[in-house]
């Protein structure tokens, strides 16, 4: 059984250390495609690969075609939309990703951002705290508990709305559940976003939704790009001088949103996994999935039907 690596953006060399014992250690062989600059090397690579461990990388319908002898793909992170699950079904594929491995890693860069944000940018004026204020947690899987945890520590009042997780488990937290996305913007100081990018989410932060934010509300997105309504963040953010938009995710429009000095901030790469504790726990749950799977039939955390 031959596992590959196929990571445009690599491990780190001691997350590759830990995926190769684990599958040296299950007798089967490693094969490492990194820094790939091309779809052919990868289309290539993945000739006779049984399972393959990515990253951010897009694994589409011509990957699996060209892919004849794979079973398995797991994505070593959280949000798996850069993998095209229905051709995986159509090609008999297993998906998995690798939820929770890189939570805290995740949560921490929220509270990273919101310090800097509420500080000015560290521009020398006086700021506000995160004390006290209300923090609104959209979507409470892992990263948003999470973030929960933290906001605890810094003495935050936190409140949850999540469609699917049931109001006692949020609950159970200490974090107050509430019934709709709308009630959450409209009562929160700050709202953290951890929504997965779907079809039902994509483009749902939408005008109507953030037009209730308190004054001097914050938007951060740890999540994804595509679930923001690009042009209407623009539109009222145009129209509303207070509010302010941090993101770990550069907006298709970022050209338009660094008009806004000092209300809009976003890192230049996606910085919320990059850690190297996130990178080694991924990786090495990647790994052990793929054994699970191919000695034992373990369909834990298959993403696809
Ligand atoms: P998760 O699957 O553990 O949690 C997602 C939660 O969203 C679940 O509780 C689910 O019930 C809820 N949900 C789904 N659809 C919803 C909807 N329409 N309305 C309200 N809630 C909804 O995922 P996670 O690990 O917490 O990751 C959350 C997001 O963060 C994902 O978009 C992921 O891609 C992103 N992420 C970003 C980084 C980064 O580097 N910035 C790293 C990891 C994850």
């Amino acid at each position: 059984m031959k596992v590959l690596v196929a990571t445009e953006k690599p491990f780190a060399k001691i997350a590759v250390d830990g995926i190769r014992k684990e599958i040296e250690g299950a007798g089967y062989e490693l094969a490492l495609l990194e820094k790939y600059t091309d779809k052919a090397q990868l289309l290539e690579a993945v000739k006779d690969a049984n399972a393959i461990i990515i990253r951010s990388d897009i694994i589409d319908a011509e990957v699996f075609d060209a892919a004849k002898e794979l079973k398995i793909v797991v994505r070593a992170g959280a949000g798996y939309d850069n993998v095209d699950l229905q051709a995986a079904t159509a090609h008999g594929v297993c998906v998995m990703n690798t939820p929770g491995q890189n939570s805290n890693a995740v949560a921490e860069l929220v509270f990273g951002l919101l310090v800097y944000a509420v500080r000015h940018f560290y521009n020398g004026t006086a700021g506000t705290e995160l004390m006290g204020k209300k923090l609104g947690i959209h979507a409470y899987g892992n990263v948003g508990r999470n973030v929960a945890r933290v906001a605890k520590g810094f003495g935050m009042e936190v409140y949850a709305y999540d469609a699917f997780c049931p109001k006692e488990e949020i609950e159970k937290d200490g974090v107050k559940a509430v019934d709709s996305a709308k009630k959450l913007y409209k009562d929160c100081d700050i709202v953290s976003l951890h929504i997965p990018a779907t079809a039902e989410t994509k483009n749902s932060i939408n005008y109507e939704l953030l037009k209730d934010m308190p004054k001097g509300g914050i938007l951060v997105n740890t999540a994804r790009k595509e679930v923001i309504n690009e042009s209407e963040l623009l539109k009222l953010m145009h129209e509303r001088e207070d509010l302010k938009y941090i993101t770990d995710i550069m907006p298709a429009a970022n050209e338009k949103f660094v008009d806004f000095a000092g209300r809009y901030f976003s890192t230049p790469k996606k910085m919320g996994a990059q850690t190297a504790e996130a990178n080694i726990n991924a990786g090495i749950a990647a790994a052990k999935q793929i054994v699970g799977f191919l000695k034992e039939g373990c369909e834990k955390f298959r993403v696809n039907k």
